[in-house]
């Protein structure tokens, strides 16, 4: 699958590693360049601890990095992309936009899911033209190492969404949960 992550923060460039470790190529998206330098060097890290506790090869991690861009640029992030994972701030405002520009740069198979933990993904999917295609995906912190997502099914969520995103989390080899 090719994914694209919204917001390199704390969870945004948990959520990148994750994805790419599973063998998914991943665009990784935030405004600040710095935060996208500063995530990818923490994926970095933490496939180099696991090197450490014997869990990832050497291997494992220049091919997991090598599946794993960084970029500015919305509509670069998201070309092409199966599967988009906001995880830019709490901010329904600033959420309701993200997913409206996302759903004006993909194709119509595209996947739009929020890692939102507190906001509504029913009101959060009535921004969208084709709301049948909005999921939550509620990862736990660290992702890298939390073993549950739950799987967010909002009122318009349709069949196709979500297979997608049972595969997409079975794929990471995380247990799906839906709520
Ligand atoms: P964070 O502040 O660490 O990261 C958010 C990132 O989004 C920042 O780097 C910011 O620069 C970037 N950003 C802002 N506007 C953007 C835009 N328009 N496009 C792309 N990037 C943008 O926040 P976080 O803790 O990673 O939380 C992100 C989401 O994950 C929130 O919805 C939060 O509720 C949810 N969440 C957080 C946790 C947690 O433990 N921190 C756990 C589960 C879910």
């Amino acid at each position: 699958m090719q994914v694209a992550v919204l917001g390199a923060g704390t969870m945004g460039h948990g959520i990148a590693q994750v994805s790419a470790m599973a063998g998914h190529e991943v665009q990784l998206r935030d405004i600040d360049a710095d935060i996208i330098a500063e995530g990818l060097d923490a994926i970095e890290a933490n496939l180099t601890e696991g090197i450490d506790r014997g869990k990832v090869t050497e291997t494992e991690r220049s091919e997991t990095m090598e599946r794993l861009t960084g970029t500015t640029a919305l509509a670069e992030a998201v070309a092409g992309a199966d599967l988009v994972v906001e995880a830019v701030p709490e901010e329904m405002a600033l959420k309701r936009e993200t997913f409206r520009d996302v759903e004006g740069a993909v194709g119509p198979e595209t996947v739009i899911a929020t890692n939102t933990s507190s906001l509504s993904v029913t009101d959060l999917a009535s921004t969208l033209e084709a709301p049948g295609r909005a999921v939550g995906l509620h990862f736990f912190n660290p992702p890298h190492i939390m073993a549950l997502v739950e799987v967010v099914v909002a009122e318009q969520t349709s069949s196709e969404t979500l297979a997608v995103a049972r595969e997409f989390v079975d794929s990471i080899e995380k247990t799906a949960v839906e709520v």
